[in-house]
């Protein structure tokens, strides 16, 4: 990710970082094969990537993503 301000210094509570935490309460961590789009979609609970992404400010991802509740898969970062 590239943003174009600097990041705020202080926590952002808002309605977008509650349903965002919502959305994440319950969610399962592993790992998806939505890459590869001519396969069967699978997710892999309790799984991880080597690798994770890391902004242009230094902060990094995990290197999981999420099953929520309503079938999505997220990634955290
Ligand atoms: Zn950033």
């Amino acid at each position: 990710m590239e943003p174009t301000q600097q990041k705020s210094t202080e926590p952002i509570d808002d309605k977008y970082t509650e349903i965002m935490q919502k959305a994440f309460d319950n969610a399962v961590s592993g790992t998806a094969n939505y890459s590869s789009i001519d396969k069967e979609e699978r997710f892999t609970e309790g799984s991880g990537y080597r690798g994770i992404h890391r902004c242009s400010c230094g902060e990094t991802s995990g290197n999981k993503d999420y099953l929520l509740e309503n079938g999505m898969i997220k990634h955290d970062f």
